[in-house]
């Protein structure tokens, strides 16, 4: 299974005994129920939850199933979330923060639903989760969130210890979370979409949308598909629209390790640092590996990724009698503006629906978004749909137009590079280096590969004309504005935008 980074996922090696398929390709001549966009952990459920409700349903996947962040995940299953409790009450009542509660307990139990029903080995286990504290600070916070737990009607209790051995001056345990194996879930999500009658579709990018009377027409580089309804299950949805303001991307690190002394922890941990630390034990095949992550940071804002990794290696050692780091890889979530995602009908758009902003806890939100979906769907209703509604924020006006501007310079500008000798520059980059260079006022996005092949692209990104980081350890150029993240050669790798950065091999000019 592929990721959208060069980095392997614990999730990508585990023993698959199945590949999801193209099943039997999409009718361009019939008009399809659903239409989902996007093939992970929310694109799947839903599929599954609208296909086995009766209605006939396509999935469109730019790559291959998993390839966004639900194979970067580290899947621990929460109705614990990154918005603390407190906060949750303080902006959307107490009514608000027990349909939190809810929403995780009915994510966490169709999760253990579904892998009880299928063959496909998902280790999904309840487990209970620790928060620790550290400092007095923390404590006081740990104490307020534990409270609000309680009135959102969770189960937390004080602890004198944890798994993890973390510095503790405190900890509270959470009761009735859970973790599951995501590559193995997400194939047999696939599995049984297919076995219902479901159609996925990958390697198809769904560009240009259209509304006729009763359903979209909706461009792929194959053909026109035609569904009622459409569904955004992309992580952020594509292209410029009030989402890719108000959802701020973000990276997080993991590594998964194993141990020498054979002490794996067994629960969920999570420390109280900004950003915080989490760690689990996951059975994979017939090894254990503890993973743990953290070191969070904005898209694109981080010089060195590799020195992330270095940190958050020096901390697992300090924690754990460390064997062997057999992976390490990072991914990436979105911040919603006000702390919880935004699930349900898409503003000003018939029969369309989305799900994104989901923090650290879009495997659990993902699976619940499916829920929400399906009812608003199937009944047309749902005690979650104002909650969780995208409609509590204000659209953006005249964004589309900022990014038309911006993109018909930049096939004039690139022609003029290459007819110009500053190619001589380009030899002062080591070999797997990369580079934004400015040149007459533009910049140049420029990668040399191991073997000494120069890649230059455009370094402004497509989607609202950001310049373009590099991040040396997933060996990408990240959009630090919205997320928008695209390969050494500028090729797409994942949205909001819909378009790779344009530019050329220099080898062939
Ligand atoms: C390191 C890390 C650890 C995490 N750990 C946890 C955790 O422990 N628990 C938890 O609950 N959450 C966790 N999260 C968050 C969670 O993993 C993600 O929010 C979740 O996987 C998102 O799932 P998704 O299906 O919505 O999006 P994705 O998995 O990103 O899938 C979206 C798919 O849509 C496709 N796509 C995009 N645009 C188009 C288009 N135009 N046409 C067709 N296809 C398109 C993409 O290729 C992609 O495959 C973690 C996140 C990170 C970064």
């Amino acid at each position: 299974m592929n990721r959208d980074g060069k980095n392997r996922s614990l999730w990508q090696d585990w023993p698959a005994p199945y590949q999801p398929l193209n099943s039997g390709g999409c009718d361009y001549n019939k008009v399809y129920d659903a239409l989902i966009v996007g093939g992970g952990i929310t694109g799947l459920t839903t599929g599954v939850l609208l296909q086995e409700a009766g209605l006939d349903c396509l999935l469109a996947e730019a790559r291959t199933i998993g390839f966004g962040t639900s194979l970067g995940t580290t899947a621990h299953l929460n109705t614990l979330m990154d918005t603390p409790y407190p906060l949750i009450e303080k902006r959307f009542g107490l009514s608000g923060a027990r349909l939190v509660a809810k929403a995780g307990e009915k994510a966490i139990a169709l999760v253990e639903t579904f892998t009880a029903e299928t063959a496909v080995a998902c280790n999904f286990e309840r487990k209970t989760a620790w928060l620790v504290a550290a400092t007095a600070e923390e404590r006081q916070r740990l104490d307020e969130i534990r409270e609000a737990s309680l009135r959102a009607g969770l189960t937390a209790y004080p602890v004198s210890d944890c798994p993890v051995k973390l510095p503790f001056l405190a900890g509270c345990c959470f009761e009735a979370q859970g973790q599951v194996n995501a590559g193995a879930y997400l194939c047999s999500l696939a599995q049984r979409f297919e076995e219902s009658g479901g159609i996925i579709l990958e390697h198809t990018l769904v560009d240009e949308t259209e509304r006729e009377t009763d359903y979209h027409k909706v461009s792929t580089m194959e053909g026109v598909i035609k569904a009622r309804r459409l569904i955004y299950a992309t992580h952020i949805p594509p292209g410029v629209n009030q989402f890719s303001v108000l959802c701020a991307p973000y990276r997080s690190y993991a590594v998964a390790f194993t141990l020498a002394d054979g002490h794996y922890p067994d629960g969920l941990a999570y420390d109280m640092k900004e950003p915080y630390n989490y760690f689990r034990t996951q059975r994979v095949g017939d090894r254990d590996y503890v993973i743990a992550g953290g070191f969070d940071h904005k898209c694109g804002h981080e010089e060195n990724t590799e020195n992330v990794f270095r940190q958050l290696e020096a901390m697992v050692r300090a924690y754990f009698n460390v064997s062997e780091i057999a992976y390490k890889w990072s991914s990436q979530y979105f911040e919603p503006a006000d702390g919880l995602p935004y699930i349900g009908r898409y503003p000003g758009r018939e029969e369309t629906f989305v799900a994104t902003g989901f923090s650290g806890n879009g495997f659990t939100f993902g699976t619940f978004s499916a829920i929400l979906i399906s009812e608003l769907i199937m009944s047309g209703e749902s005690e979650f749909e104002s909650l969780f509604s995208p409609s509590r924020l204000k659209p953006l006006a005249s964004a589309k137009n900022l990014v038309m501007e911006n993109a018909d310079v930049v096939a004039e500008w690139l022609a003029g590079f290459w007819k110009n000798d500053k190619i001589s520059l380009l030899t002062e980059l080591a070999p797997g280096d990369a580079r934004v260079v400015e040149w007459e006022g533009k910049s140049l996005a420029i990668y040399k590969s191991e073997t000494g092949k120069i890649y230059a692209v455009n370094a402004v990104c497509p989607h609202f004309g950001c310049k373009v980081s590099w991040n040396n350890t997933e060996r990408s150029w990240d959009c630090p504005c919205h997320g928008s993240r695209f390969s050494f050669d500028g090729s797409l790798l994942t949205g909001p935008a819909l378009s790779g950065l344009q530019g050329r091999d220099l080898d062939e000019s």
